[in-house]
């Protein structure tokens, strides 16, 4: 129902929270996530310019009058481009859209004196709609200047979630950065196996078909991506090191047949999940028959 009305609003445009606001510039607007924005904030009926790499000759006219600038570059580029711009209105709202936030934040808050704000939309480019979508927002300077934009998206559909900067980028190692390098290198094991994926699947339970497709679309998607999530937090090699160490363990009771070592391991680990183990169980079991009645092959 949500994603219906949703849907049919995308068509029409948006409620527009902030009318008064000048145009909105989005640095890398002509990417996929800058160019989703580009299409939300016009159907909600604010001004969008684009200023992506071949620009900033223009860059002063595109900037001179901005209400709100949105840096959705590369995450390698982010810092530079953010130092790249001239001095904005000091009403200005500065934001971005990185995946990492405590350098973003922190380069945006010594380039400019006015508003400031970190975004994370928890999202792909490819979304039919925000709806049940998350963003993360990292509070930068003048709350009060940017309220508008944050009951913008929640008008898009999205729901918001408030965390500093560190709390986000240390989240962030685990729900990205390891999950993504885990499905990385699960993938490689496959494709090094000589696996038969064909023949997989014909073995597969529906619930291998989900892990496997929730490894698979990983490499449907754009390799640089993954390698700036991975690669750019500033921890990563020491994560990874720690989950090859913890490989390593259970390697060690592999070794020497230690099934008992093995069982006593697995209910220490299941007494951590607690009761959150049974709630996953629950959920996959509705997941998995709602995949099933969807697949297409
Ligand atoms: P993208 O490569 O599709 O877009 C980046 C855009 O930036 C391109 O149009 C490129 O031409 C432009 N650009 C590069 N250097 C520039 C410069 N110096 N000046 C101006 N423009 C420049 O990448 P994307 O997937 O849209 O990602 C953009 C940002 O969004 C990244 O910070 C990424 O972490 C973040 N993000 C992406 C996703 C996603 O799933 N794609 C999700 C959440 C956050």
């Amino acid at each position: 129902m949500m994603r219906e009305s949703y849907a049919s609003e995308n068509d029409v445009g948006f409620k527009r929270v902030n009318p008064d606001l000048g145009p909105v510039v989005i640095v890398g607007g002509a990417g996929k996530l800058g160019g989703l924005f580009a299409q939300l904030f016009t159907l909600s009926g604010y001004e969008v310019r684009i200023l992506d790499q071949d620009d900033w000759d223009n860059a002063d006219a595109l900037l001179k009058d901005a209400g709100a600038v949105v840096v959705s570059v590369p995450i390698e580029r982010t810092e530079a481009v953010i130092q790249r711009l001239p001095q904005l209105n000091p009403d200005c709202l500065l934001l971005d859209l990185t995946s990492i936030k405590q350098a973003p934040l922190a380069a945006m808050l010594k380039a400019h004196p006015g508003p400031v704000l970190g975004l994370h939309p928890m999202f792909g480019p490819d979304v039919a709609s925000l709806a049940k979508q998350v963003v993360v927002v990292c509070h930068g300077r003048d709350e009060a200047a940017y309220q508008w934009l944050l009951q913008q998206i929640q008008i898009w559909g999205a729901r918001l979630h408030e965390a500093t900067a560190s709390e986000h980028d240390q989240a962030m190692q685990l729900v990205q950065a390891m999950r993504h390098f885990t499905a990385f290198v699960y993938g490689l094991h496959l494709k090094r196996e000589h696996a038969d994926i064909e023949q997989l699947l014909q073995f597969s339970s529906p619930i291998y078909r989900l892990e496997l497709a929730m490894v698979g679309r990983l490499f449907a998607q754009d390799p640089s991506l993954y390698a700036d999530i991975i690669f750019a937090q500033p921890d990563a090699l020491a994560r990874a090191r720690h989950y090859l160490a913890r490989y390593q363990e259970a390697l060690a009771l592999l070794e020497a047949g230690d099934k008992a070592g093995f069982c006593a391991q697995f209910a220490d680990v299941a007494e951590w999940f607690g009761d959150f183990a049974q709630q996953f169980r629950n959920e996959s079991a509705n997941m998995l028959m709602v995949a099933n009645d969807s697949r297409s092959g």
